[in-house]
């Protein structure tokens, strides 16, 4: 394996090319002319990024899509049987990759092989724009494992001509079905993966591979009725691992995902490396999670799949978890099917010690709270919050990943069971790092501020979810008689809420104490917080808005409303000051001992509305700073923004896990090392783990 890999990166990186062009959908059609993909191609910025200390953030843009690659923090801390764990787990979920191109649609498999025999054995000019346009679909094709786009859901459409497909299939001697090429060229094929509007028909316009062609939405629904057992309580996720399909009869029925029927030889891989996983299990809890698991892969029974998600959700104890199954079901229009996807996360060791000091400390921060004596609770409690880094992902996981997940899905079960809840810290940060310092230099004030946030804001982030999370939101409460938030302040309720628990945050961010716990080692951390939280809340959140549009969503409108307040309040004694510089606005602090006291001061009159149910100011703070935009920074906050020609959609590249065995050929200690660029990640995984 290892050979394989390393013989990879000599030749691909190579082959490695970025395309700046920020959605290649829509950039028009030209490149579909015949004598363009024989002309000589452009030169494309990779666009890369790179820190101080040398590690790759991202290692190439093409489409609307920038590739990233994240670190894991607690490797080191980790044992060599919690590594061989982590690893058993990476390599059960690669193992199923290729079950979600098949799910997403029934001849991804087909065409990615063809396009990836291609891809390896052509040895004609690379420097054309035609073969650029295929290098860019190929990637295209592995970054939404199939040939519709991960997020919109249509087709993609190749930039490149049929005639330079045929050129493509003539030098390499690789020939592809006409059926394919129908299917890869005519938009009116298969156009889209997962059709929403019942008008058109849910399961006849979904190119979706849960059921097979000539199955109706009508006989789908019906059939799914029919197993439904009326009134049971805890009921199995019905069709949650199968194909509907039509038998010899004629009768609706299903294939199940299972050893030894549909997806077999990939589900006997899963399981190879799950029984491997349950010999390094941390505790018995975990084993016996395991277990059920390789069962329900044997059997394809929804019961043992119940039976797992209940143990699994109380193995809560050891350092490492996972994610492995046929989970989320939005790829279904009729929502019963799961796709399969994998994530394996180690316990972010870091943020677990930064909770503990929290919640020891919770009481002090409740005392010295500037909210009215009435308003503190006699005793604080910390609420638990968890932050996990990843070590691997596969399937509907990968390489676009979530940033948090909340499982299981079965309402029962979470119910009476309980659910996991974890944020995903390295992701999360890896997306901060790849996107951070464009938006930063364009809409910073001055080099010292850059250079605070450079060295700062990792961490000052992670306080401020800490502090929001822990003290937060457990901070406070209501005047004797009043009734719930939800009640009393109604649709403000959540952004009141969001808007206090970062009050509390902001206050302490920059109280010395946090120095002396040894949370941070100067309030330069605080201060770097201060100038980010402003710049996003006045400015670059506006990014994510539609032009003419208001501001809907409760986080971003807490941001809005206490960055516009501080802002007004403190104009008159200039501590925050908008400076107009060639036609672009920033904000500068002047300030920040009077901003804490203000941030102070909103936290009192916050947590007064919210305890005494004061919806009339609730509704006043709300909608008079949180909910319109002024056009015209809008505006410029968009074109600031498009110039920087950052992708709008991020995926990641996993570190790929190497065991270390000794001359027994036993497994000694588990290496990570990290591919150079997507390309050549991807062909490693189809050379490695095809198994259908
Ligand atoms: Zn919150």
């Amino acid at each position: 394996m290892k050979k394989v890999y390393l013989l990879l990166t000599g030749v691909l990186f190579l082959a490695a090319c970025g395309d700046k062009t920020p959605d290649a959908n829509n950039a028009g059609t030209t490149a579909n002319e015949t004598s363009n993909d024989f002309g000589k191609a452009e030169t494309h910025e990779a666009k890369t990024v790179v820190d101080e200390n040398g590690f790759i953030w991202q290692t190439e843009q093409f489409a609307d899509i920038k590739i990233l690659r994240y670190d894991i923090p607690g490797w080191d801390k980790l044992t060599v049987d919690q590594r061989k764990l982590v690893y058993f787990l990476t390599q059960a979920g690669l193992a199923g990759r290729d079950m979600m191109y098949d799910q997403n649609y029934r001849h991804n498999l087909a065409i990615r092989k063809s396009l990836e025999a291609i891809y390896t054995s052509f040895d004609g000019d690379k420097d054309t724009r035609g073969w650029q346009a295929f290098e860019t679909y190929l990637k295209r094709i592995w970054f939404s494992n199939g040939i519709h786009h991960h997020y919109a859901s249509t087709k993609l459409k190749p930039e490149f001509s049929r005639q330079y497909m045929d050129t493509l299939m003539i030098t390499t001697g690789v020939s592809i079905d006409e059926e394919l090429l129908t299917v890869i060229f005519d938009p009116s094929v298969d156009g889209k993966k997962v059709e929403q509007d019942k008008t058109k028909g849910l399961v006849e316009n979904s190119a979706v591979n849960f059921y097979a062609p000539g199955i109706t939405t009508e006989e789908a629904i019906a059939y799914f009725d029919s197993i439904e057992v009326e009134g049971d309580r805890a009921p199995v996720s019905y069709g949650l691992n199968s194909r509907l399909i039509r038998n010899e009869a004629g009768e609706i029925t299903e294939e199940v995902y299972r050893v030894g029927g549909k997806y077999g030889p990939a589900l006997e891989q899963v399981v190879f490396w799950l029984r491997q996983a349950v010999e390094v299990a941390e505790n018995d809890k975990q084993a016996a999670a395991l277990r059920n698991l390789i069962e329900y892969y044997e059997t394809g029974d929804l019961r043992k799949w119940d039976i797992y998600n209940i143990n699994w959700v109380q193995a809560t104890e050891g350092d490492i978890d996972y994610i492995n199954g046929f989970v989320e079901v939005y790829n279904d229009p009729l929502g019963h099917t799961g796709s399969y996807e994998t994530i394996v996360q180690i316990k972010d060791f870091n943020a677990s010690e930064r909770m503990k000091t929290l919640m020891e400390n919770a009481q002090y921060f409740e005392q010295e709270s500037p909210i009215m004596d009435a308003h503190k609770k006699e005793e604080v409690v910390g609420i638990t919050y968890n932050v996990v880094n990843v070590v691997g992902e596969a399937g509907d996981a990968s390489p676009s990943t979530p940033i948090g997940v909340n499982l299981p899905n079965a309402n029962w079960i979470r119910v009476k069971h309980g659910s996991k809840s974890v944020s995903l810290g390295n992701i999360v940060n890896a997306y901060d790092k790849a996107g951070g310092s464009g938006i930063l230099e364009e809409f910073s004030h001055d080099q010292e501020e850059v250079d605070r946030a450079m060295a700062h804001s990792e961490l000052a982030g992670k306080l401020h979810t800490a502090m929001h999370e822990v003290i937060g939101h457990a901070s406070g409460q209501l005047e004797e008689g009043v009734k719930t938030p939800k009640q009393t302040l109604k649709e403000h309720a959540s952004t009141i809420e969001e808007g206090r628990a970062d009050l509390v945050a902001l206050y302490y961010l920059l109280d010395p104490k946090m120095v002396d716990l040894g949370l941070m080692e100067s309030l330069e951390v605080g201060k770097a917080e201060y100038d980010g939280y402003i710049r996003n809340g006045m400015l670059t959140q506006l990014r994510r808005l539609e032009p003419g549009a208001d501001i809907e969503e409760a986080h971003m409108r807490n941001r809005a409303w206490v960055s516009n307040w501080v802002y007004e309040k403190g104009e008159a004694d200039s501590v925050i000051v908008k400076v107009d510089r060639e036609g672009k606005t920033f904000y500068d602090i002047r300030d920040y001992d009077k901003l804490r006291m203000l941030f102070g001061e909103l936290l009192r009159e916050v947590q007064r509305i919210k305890s005494q149910g004061d919806y009339d100011a609730a509704d006043q703070l709300v909608l008079g700073y949180g909910v319109k935009v002024n056009p015209e920074v809008h505006q410029e906050v968009l074109d600031r923004t498009e110039k920087l020609g950052i992708a709008p959609y991020g995926g990641f590249i996993n570190p790929v896990l190497q065991p270390v065995k000794d001359e027994n050929g036993s497994i000694i200690d588990v290496e990570v090392t990290y591919p150079s660029d997507f390309i050549e990640q991807m062909l490693y995984y189809s050379e490695n783990y095809s198994f259908l």
